[in-house]
C-alpha cells in the first residue's frame, strides 16, 4: 500500500541525503537492502509498497538530532522505530523516507529509590527493564502483551496498555516526563520528576501516544511503583453466554473490588485456543479470568468468586502459583491460537465497562450479518476489547474491513473509542473525523503542524 506523504523529495535530493547522513553518522547509516525490507512493516500486517531510503540505527541524542536536522533541511521524512512490534502500521516506512531506529538507545540512566523513578533511554525493552527494576522491589507497570519484544520508547509513543490497566493504569499514568527531538532537531524536556508539576500545558502528555508524528522520544522519566506484595488469587469461570461473562465484569466493577487483571474470551475464541492447547474448551461457552493482588487478594477473589456464582458461572478460584498460572495460560493462548489459524487482523476498540455485554451483542450480531466469525478477547476491567478477524491470504477482504467498520461505529454509538491501546497509525484513520469531530479534528491537525511544520515526522499515520 502506498502513504500519502506531505513532501515528495526528489530523487536527487534523496540520494545526496543519504551521503550527508553517512558523512556526520557513519556507522549508525545502513542501506541494507534486507534491513531496509524489514522496515516496510510492522505486526499489523500491512506492508509499504516501496522500501525506504536508509535506516540511521541511532547511538545517541546527537544522533537523533544530527538525522532529524539533515531531514528537516531536505524535507525528507523521517519515520521513527522502536521494535516495530506495532498493530496499527505506525511504524511502516515507505520509499523516499528516512527509518530512524532508537533500539540500539537502550541503556537504563538512573534507577533512584527515593523518588520511586526511573530515568531510560527509549530502545530500551520493557521486560528488560522490569528485569533490573525487580531487584530493587520496584516495577513499572505498562505491561502490553508484547512486554518481551516493545521497547518503552513504543510504548510511550503508543500510549500502550495491557492487562493490568484497570488498577494500574495505561503507560500515560507512568510517565512524568520526556526529552524529545523536535522534526528541526531542537532538543526539548517535558515535565519533570516531581510527583506534583503543573508548569504551563502538560505537553509531556500530549506527546504520549503521538505516535511519532510531534517528535522523537529520546529519554523518559518514568514513575515506578513498589511490586504488590503476597500471593496472587486467581479465579477461572466459565459462562453459558458471553453476555452473561461481560455482565459479571461490570458487577464486580461495581462492585468496587479492583482485580489486577480481568480478561474475557469470548465461545469462538475458547473454541479455538482449545483446539491449539489440546484441551476439550469448545462448547464450554466464554471464560472469565479474574485476578486478585495485594494483601486483600484473598479476601476480594472471595467476593469475586460470589458474584460470578450468583450470575451462573462456573468459578474454580487457586492461590496456588501453578493452578494460577493453569488458568492464565489459558488466556495467554489466545495470540498465538488465532495466528495459528490462519492471517489475523487484530482490532482493538473500548467501551464504557458498563457497555461491555452490549458490546458482545453488537459483535454477534455483526458476526451473522457479514456470515464470519469474530473470535474477541476483552480487558474486561478497563472495557478494552480485541474482536479478531482471522482469513486466509496476506490481504485483508474487503467484507473484514466492511464488518469492522460497523464494528467500530457500533462502538462509538455505545460511547466508547476507536482504539484502546493500540493507536491509530495507517489503520484507523479514515475513521478519525468520526470520533473527533471536524473542529477537534483540525484543532489537531494544527497542533501537529506547531510541533512540525514541515510535516516530515511519520507523515501519513493517525491524521
Ligand atoms: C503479540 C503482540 C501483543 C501485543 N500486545 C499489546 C498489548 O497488550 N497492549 C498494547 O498496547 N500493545 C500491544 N501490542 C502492540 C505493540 O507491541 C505496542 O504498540 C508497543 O508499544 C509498540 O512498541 P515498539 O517498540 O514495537 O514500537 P514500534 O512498533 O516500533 O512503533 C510504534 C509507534 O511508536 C512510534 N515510536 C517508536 N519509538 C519511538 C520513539 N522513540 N519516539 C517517537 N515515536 C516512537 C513509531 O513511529 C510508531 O508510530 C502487541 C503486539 C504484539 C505483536
Amino acid at each position: 500500500m502506498g502513504f500519502a506523504r506531505a513532501h515528495r523529495p526528489t530523487l536527487a535530493s534523496v540520494t545526496d541525503v543519504v551521503a550527508l547522513l553517512r558523512a556526520a553518522l557513519g556507522d549508525a547509516v545502513s542501506t541494507i537492502p534486507a534491513e531496509l525490507d524489514a522496515a516496510r512493516a510492522d505486526r499489523s500486517g500491512q506492508r509499504s509498497s516501496a522500501a525506504p531510503v536508509v535506516i540511521v540505527t541511532a547511538r545517541n541524542t546527537e544522533d537523533v538530532q544530527a538525522t532529524t536536522r539533515i531531514a528537516s533541511e531536505h524535507r525528507i521524512p523521517v519515520v521513527t522505530r522502536g521494535a516495530g512490534t506495532g498493530l496499527a502500521g505506525g511504524a511502516i516506512a515507505g520509499g523516499g523516507e528516512i527509518v530512524l531506529s532508537t533500539l540500539a538507545m537502550n541503556a537504563i540512566l538512573e534507577i533512584n529509590l527515593d523518588d520511586e523513578l526511573a530515568v531510560v533511554q527509549p530502545g530500551i525493552i520493557n521486560d528488560d527493564l522490569n528485569r533490573a527494576l525487580a531487584e530493587k522491589g520496584l516495577w513499572f507497570a505498562p505491561d502490553p502483551a508484547s512486554k518481551a519484544i516493545s521497547t518503552v520508547g513504543g510504548n510511550i509513543a503508543t500510549n500502550a496498555g495491557g492487562l493490568l490497566c484497570a488498577k494500574y493504569g495505561v503507560t500515560r499514568e507512568a510517565v512524568l516526563g520526556l526529552k524529545i527531538v523536535l522534526a528541526d532537531g531542537r532538543l526539548l524536556s517535558l515535565g519533570h520528576r516531581t510527583v506534583k508539576g503543573v508548569t504551563g500545558l502538560d505537553l509531556t502528555a500530549l506527546v504520549i501516544g503521538s505516535e511519532g508524528t510531534l517528535g522523537v522520544i529520546v529519554e523518559a522519566t518514568l514513575k515506578l511503583r513498589s511490586i504488590p506484595l503476597g500471593p496472587v488469587a486467581t479465579i477461572g469461570a466459565y459462562f453459558t453466554s458471553v453476555e452473561q461473562a461481560a455482565r459479571a465484569s461490570s458487577v464486580i466493577t461495581a462492585s468496587r473490588l479492583k482485580p489486577a487483571a480481568m480478561e474475557l474470551l469470548d465461545a469462538t475464541a475458547l473454541e479455538g485456543i482449545g483446539e491449539y492447547l489440546g484441551l476439550e474448551l469448545g462448547g464450554r461457552g466464554s471464560y472469565l479470568l479474574v485476578q486478585m493482588d495485594g494483601p486483600s487478594a484473598g479476601i476480594e477473589a472471595d467476593a469475586a468468586v460470589a458474584i460470578i456464582r450468583s450470575l451462573g458461572g462456573d468459578a474454580e478460584l487457586s492461590t496456588d502459583p501453578e493452578e494460577g498460572e493453569r488458568l492464565f495460560a489459558i488466556r495467554r493462548s489466545f495470540h498465538p491460537a488465532m495466528a495459528a489459524r490462519g492471517t489475523v487482523l487484530i482490532e482493538d476498540v473500548a467501551v464504557p465497562r458498563s457497555q461491555l455485554p452490549a458490546m458482545f451483542e453488537a459483535i454477534a450480531d455483526i458476526e451473522v450479518r457479514f456470515g464470519i466469525q469474530i473470535p474477541t478477547v476483552a480487558h474486561a476491567g478497563d472495557g478494552n476489547l480485541h474482536p479478531n478477524f482471522v482469513f486466509e491470504g496476506a490481504d485483508v477482504p474487503d467484507n473484514v474491513w466492511a464488518a469492522a467498520d460497523e464494528l467500530f461505529l457500533a462502538c462509538l454509538r455505545l460511547g466508547g473509542t476507536l482504539t484502546g491501546e493500540h493507536g491509530v497509525g495507517i489503520l484507523k484513520k479514515r475513521w478519525l473525523g468520526d470520533e473527533l469531530g471536524t473542529d477537534q479534528l483540525e484543532l489537531q491537525k494544527q497542533i501537529k503542524l506547531v510541533f512540525d511544520p514541515q510535516g516530515i515526522l511519520n507523515p501519513g499515520k493517525v491524521f
